[in-house]
């Protein structure tokens, strides 16, 4: 039985790295009839960010990846809250130490500082902690707990050296960490417990069969298999994921905007768009790129042509320059199969949030393919050049840049602008009124067409003419010529 958990830590915003792991993890499932759970690694209180779980469940089922099991929706192995889960890890760190695997530390700060900066060490480790409460008598340790001071639990690292598939990365083999490093802390002071415990007891408990992780955590595995080997328990298989890269190459950062998922989801990008992004690298999704720019993908047609296998073992880069045209072909798409009302309604939510009317959206909607390629989201609609469609232009504004135009005279203009109101209301589009225009006065077209424009639009460039006229209705540009007369 396939059973797979995205489990992050609710210390910051969903990013595009998270997401991708979050997708792998939701493929593989789907792939094999498994399970998807969704698992919160709270155990650090301190880097605990209130509410960015609720977000991310929320970012996770826009895109559509419901879990089957997980914080909020239950399941038969909860609670999936690490910070609700704190008996069952003390109860098998207990466990650990009842079976010598593990055992008290009551060093102090004081003392891990002079160990750190390497003034005292009483064992041949090499770097970190010195393990030197491994040889406390049994007598000692009783002594100090009744004392109650102040003790972590440490899990005593071995000289066991494991090997293992990585779905991925192939053959894998660790050396002897007990050599490498301190015996890490499993449970704090405060009687939480670290990561390595948390995630591996609640790997096992939660019947986990196939572990799909950032390969930042490739080398916290070694451990993994140590703890699960002292528990007696089976690991699960692992598949680390290679990171993610900027385009130039540099490390996707969490700190940079475009990686957050709810930034792109409020500027209007489409889920399937995001998802093509995620499509288009890391070898996984074997849809022809070509295919995923033009149809994009579904999660079901991601699933059905997963192979956790081709991910390359690379780091890989994200497109993000590819987004804009992912999401063109989007709205495209939705635009020829979504009726006229709902895709008006969609436009229509982000017009009244903006305060805006004028424009028609039966002429938005009629158009739509006219103007879509300048659109990266729908959002657009409202900025730069588009905001003219929605806003007027101030008269004053208009009338100081009619009477700067190099090549004509304010009166010419003016009168031309009183033409212009008059041929709107009579001609059936932009053509007939040129052709109007042109048959009433001796000015230059190129003129005509900049006089339009800063009447309409207040500017003396943007976006081509015809196009306003096809989107604004006559009786619009009638009022802004008044306005101006
Ligand atoms: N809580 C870890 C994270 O934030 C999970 C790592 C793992 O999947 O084992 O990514």
């Amino acid at each position: 039985n396939v059973r797979v958990r995205f489990a992050p830590s609710p210390t910051g915003e969903l990013h595009l790295g998270g997401l991708r792991t979050a997708l792998y993890n939701y493929l593989f499932a789907r792939k094999h009839n498994g399970a998807f759970i969704l698992r919160c690694e709270d155990t650090d209180q301190t880097r605990f960010v209130p509410g960015a779980m609720e977000k991310l469940i929320d970012l996770l089922s826009w895109i559509g990846m419901k879990p089957d099991e997980g914080p909020s929706l239950g399941g038969h192995y909860g609670p999936y809250v690490q910070s609700e889960r704190v008996d069952i890890y003390k109860q098998k760190a207990d466990c650990l130490i009842g079976e010598g695997h593990a055992y008290r530390c009551f060093c102090t700060p004081q003392r891990l500082e002079l160990v750190k900066k390497d003034q005292i060490r009483s064992q041949a480790v090499v770097q970190g902690y010195d393990n030197h409460c491994r040889g406390l008598s049994k007598e000692k340790v009783e002594e100090k707990l009744s004392a109650n001071l102040p003790h972590v639990v440490r899990f005593k690292l071995n000289n066991d050296k494991h090997q293992w598939e990585d779905l991925v990365f192939g053959h894998m083999t660790s050396e002897d960490l007990s050599r490498q490093e301190g015996d890490p802390v499993i449970l704090k002071t405060d009687g939480f417990p670290t990561y390595h415990l948390a995630n591996v007891v609640d790997d096992h408990l939660m019947d986990i069969s196939h572990v799909l992780r950032g390969s930042e955590w490739q080398s916290s595995t070694p451990k993994h298999l140590q703890l699960f080997a002292a528990f007696g328990w089976a690991p699960p298989s692992y598949a680390h994921l290679p990171l993610l890269m900027n385009e130039d190459g540099g490390k996707l950062s969490k700190r940079q905007d475009s990686m957050r998922v709810e930034l792109l989801r409020e500027e209007g990008y489409q889920p399937q768009s995001i998802l093509s992004l995620l499509a288009l690298a890391g070898g996984a999704i074997t849809i022809n790129p070509n295919v995923v720019k033009e149809f994009g993908v579904t999660l079901e047609s991601a699933a059905e042509h997963f192979d956790i296998k081709k991910t390359r073992r690379e780091n890989t880069v994200l497109e993000i320059s590819k987004l804009s045209e992912l999401n063109q072909n989007c709205l495209k798409r939705i635009y020829q199969t979504a009726t006229k009302e709902d895709f008006c309604a969609k436009i229509s939510e982000i017009a009244t949030e903006k305060g805006y009317s004028i424009v028609s959206l039966d002429l938005l909607h009629t158009n739509f393919l006219q103007y879509c390629d300048r659109l990266d989201t729908l959002r657009d609609l409202f900025e730069g050049d588009f905001v003219y469609l929605w806003q007027r232009p101030s008269p004053n504004h208009v009338r100081q840049t009619l009477a700067n135009l190099k090549g004509v005279k304010v009166g010419e203009a003016l009168d031309l602008v009183q033409l212009l109101g008059k041929a709107v209301l009579n001609a059936q589009n932009f053509d007939e009124v040129m052709a109007t225009l042109q048959s009433q006065t001796s000015l230059k077209k190129s003129i005509i067409f900049k006089i339009i424009r800063v009447v309409v639009t207040g500017h003396e460039v943007g976006l081509p003419i015809s196009l306003i006229f096809d989107l604004l209705d006559a009786g619009e540009i009638w009022e802004r010529c008044q306005a101006v007369l």
